[in-house]
């Protein structure tokens, strides 16, 4: 099958006026211009595509759809806990049915706003395999012992048998102030083990930062409720203590004792969602990373809890990615709005920068470099397209598009069965 458009951004090079990539299955076999690509594959079926942009599907690279059904239920807080206490109080509402409802309108949001991929953490493993995700997904577990710090192993094990259903998963031990060390050491392990991925939160309110470097607090104080271990906060960050728990692992030990320096165990091979409260003392920690691992930014559920602003110039060098988080904390699961809230916070960065985030970047995060986030021969068909109007700059009008995406392959195949052909 060949698919034309008017114009094809790659994210590999200069867009192509007037472009088409040819597909075999599900895979992206050639792509140029239309004269080229159709006189190098006579015969092939033509989907012509007409006044569109034809771009990679986008990749969401934190979310929780769990929450979905959440949206417009909590009103922003006077703080980060009593958010905390607010969701807590909705979750307990919720039925499995509920759940499974709120997951699959996530889902059917998230295809509507051209999101191809989507890291998703759930606090229930055990829905996967009632699930069927309509587009590539990997399953995070999100995991929390904060009420039975001794029971690591079986929380981790019992996340496993429920993950193993699905095609990509990986272990997301929730923050520092809900995960013990013990349990991200564990993730580790078995990460290392199964060979995937691990995400975490880290660093996202200013409630954490005064828990862990000054032990006090509303989330201290809150933690202390829940009586869980406070004994070893009050003189680091929450960066710092990440890190000192990384570098701590056995798993860290052993890349060390074998002098890998490839894996050195500073925690590169860890998806960070957030990084808003940073000390400078922290960028002197991740100045001296020699490797740095991928960060996460949700634009707007970061403006929805007012933190410290992203520090995104000083993360420079860190493989950003956008995320929508969840819509307990957010309103609507769109990657387009992501980018704009972003382009008005960071009005230096260009559009094609903006665009990486939610393509390379996060194909890159999600160790699929070679697979996702752009339009190549070998890599995946999963594709969307976008009006194009005028002769302004294309990834301007990408990043102002606001959706629906009427045009869609995942994986190879038309993915927007229920938007007209
Ligand atoms: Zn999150």
């Amino acid at each position: 099958m060949i698919i034309r458009a008017r114009i094809v951004v790659t994210m590999d090079g200069p867009p192509i006026e007037n472009g088409a990539v040819a597909i075999s299955e599900n895979q992206i076999i050639d792509l140029g211009t239309f004269p080229k690509v159709s006189a190098r594959h006579r015969g092939e079926k033509i989907v012509d595509l007409g006044q569109k942009a034809l771009l990679p599907g986008f990749i969401n690279a934190h979310c929780h759809l769990d929450y979905t059904c959440l949206r417009g239920k909590i009103p922003p807080q006077k703080t980060f806990t009593d958010w905390i206490r607010a969701i807590n109080a909705e979750k307990a509402k919720l039925s499995r049915e509920d759940y499974l409802a709120s997951i699959n309108e996530g889902f059917a949001e998230a295809k509507r706003f051209g999101t191809t991929t989507i890291a998703n953490l759930t606090a229930f493993p055990e829905l996967i395999s009632q699930i069927q995700a309509p587009v590539r997904t990997w399953w995070f577990a999100e995991l929390i012992d904060v009420r039975s710090p001794k029971r690591a192993n079986e929380i981790i094990d019992l996340a496993i048998e429920s993950l193993r259903s699905a095609p990509n998963w990986g272990l997301a031990p929730h923050a520092p102030f809900t995960a013990s060390r013990d349990l991200y050491w564990r993730c580790e392990e078995v990460a290392r083990r199964e060979k995937v991925l691990l995400t975490t939160h880290l660093a996202e309110s200013r409630e954490e930062m005064s828990m862990f470097r000054d032990a006090s607090g509303p989330l201290h104080e809150f933690m202390r409720e829940i009586a869980w271990d406070l004994s070893d906060c009050g003189d680091q960050t929450p960066l710092g203590r990440f890190l000192e728990t990384v570098r701590g692992s056995s798993t860290a030990k052993a890349f060390e004792a074998r002098n890998d320096k490839k894996a050195n165990g500073d925690g590169q091979e860890w998806i960070v969602a957030h990084l808003n409260e940073l000390e400078e003392s922290d960028f002197d920690l991740l100045e001296e990373l020699t490797s740095k691992f991928h960060v996460v930014h949700s634009p707007r559920s970061h403006n929805y809890f007012g933190h410290s602003p992203f520090p995104f110039k000083k993360l420079l060098g860190f493989n950003i990615c956008l995320g929508t988080d969840s819509l307990a904390s957010n309103e609507s699961l769109s990657l387009f709005a992501e980018m704009r809230t972003f382009q008005r916070n960071e009005p230096g960065i260009s559009p094609d920068k903006i665009l990486e985030m939610v393509t390379v970047n996060a194909a890159q995060a999600l160790h699929q470099g070679n697979a996702l986030g752009q339009i190549r021969a070998g890599f995946r068909a999963d594709l969307i397209a976008v009006p194009r109007s005028g002769d302004g700059n294309i990834f301007e009008q990408i990043v102002a598009f606001d959706g629906p995406v009427d045009w869609m392959m995942v994986n190879g195949r038309r993915a927007a069965a229920n938007l007209p052909q």
